[in-house]
């Protein structure tokens, strides 16, 4: 930079500006102190008529889980603080009445998720609601085997007609996308096996709406025109794109694995051994094609159009 003489000068001059601005106060103080009257502090007000369009809900995201216990264990731990655990929703088995717990109201940040990561976007703890399911997931002695040879309980069905009305209606007043009502094992693959292979997707999709899924006709036509080749970098690409956050190593390794197996559990539950193969691929084709080549534009919740104003 050149600094000329003009430049010089008004550095000069800028030590005197600052002599002037810190003895204004003082006289200002001064002059209320000789009135011996102090004014309060003014206060505001909060003026919302005015809306901006350019928002969205900070509420993304709807993550399934199976609590991997039972009720009372399950309300102790997700309750307690020594646990550092919790879900915005519990549900329990055979719910009478449609009885489901609400542990964290929506509007604050349950502990559920972990280290997690969808669409790009870590820690989902901060953008999603957790709901918990009463289920034992597999019994213990499966721990260490495949996940193929795991023992999975089922879900009944009054839990599954309340998760279902119970999701309709966050999805509805956060209008979450389809794509972003996923399983703990979705944006925890490797570290989480919930909500398991037994979870309805295809049901809960059918019968309310609920989430995402593939339509069988597209399916058919990715097999048939572009079956998978092994081209695992190509894979890669399209699970981050859809949303698990998988390295693009172009190899085959392990994360890849427990990816597709998380994919295949929640898409394909009739087999999710982690290996890649052409009708994998194929759901997810048909997955990106339906749900990320027309991006819809955000709708604001409803909430958004009360207008209010506690100003004069
Ligand atoms: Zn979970």
């Amino acid at each position: 930079m050149v600094v000329t003489d003009g430049f010089k000068k008004r550095l000069f001059r800028r030590p005197r500006i600052a002599l002037i601005a810190t003895v204004l106060p003082l006289a200002a103080t001064a002059a209320v102190a000789a009135e011996g009257q102090v004014k309060p502090f003014p206060s505001y007000c909060i003026d919302s008529s005015i809306q901006s369009q350019n928002q969205d809900s900070r509420v993304r995201t709807l993550v399934f889980h199976y609590t991997a216990e039972d009720l009372p264990s399950s309300l102790v731990h997700l309750t307690e603080a020594k646990y550092q655990t919790s879900a915005h929703y519990l549900i329990p088995q055979q719910p009478a009445a449609g009885h489901v717990y609400s542990l964290v109201p929506e509007r604050e940040r349950a502990w559920h998720a972990g280290v997690s990561q969808w669409q790009g976007v870590n820690n989902l703890n901060f953008s999603s609601v957790g709901i918990e399911i009463v289920n034992l997931g597999f019994p213990p002695e499966d721990e260490n085997v495949p996940l193929m040879e795991r023992h999975w309980y089922p879900y009944d069905e009054q839990q599954i007609a309340v998760m279902g009305r119970l999701a309709r209606s966050i999805i509805d007043r956060y209008q979450i996308k389809p794509h972003r009502v996923i399983g703990h094992s979705d944006i925890s693959f490797g570290r989480k096996t919930d909500p398991g292979p037994l979870f309805p997707w295809e049901y809960l999709y059918s019968r309310y709406g609920i989430g995402a899924w593939p339509d069988a006709d597209a399916v058919a036509y990715f097999k048939r025109t572009q079956p998978y080749d092994n081209n695992v970098a190509d894979l890669q690409g399209k699970l981050n794109r859809y949303g698990y956050g998988v390295p693009l190593s172009g190899a085959l390794d392990k994360a890849t694995e427990e990816a597709v197996a998380a994919f295949q559990m929640h898409f394909r539950a009739t087999r999710y051994d982690g290996v890649p193969d052409v009708e994998t691929v194929a759901i997810l084709d048909a997955l990106l094609q339906k749900y990320f080549t027309r991006e819809l534009p955000e709708t604001p919740p409803t909430s958004l159009s009360v207008m209010q104003s506690n100003c004069p």
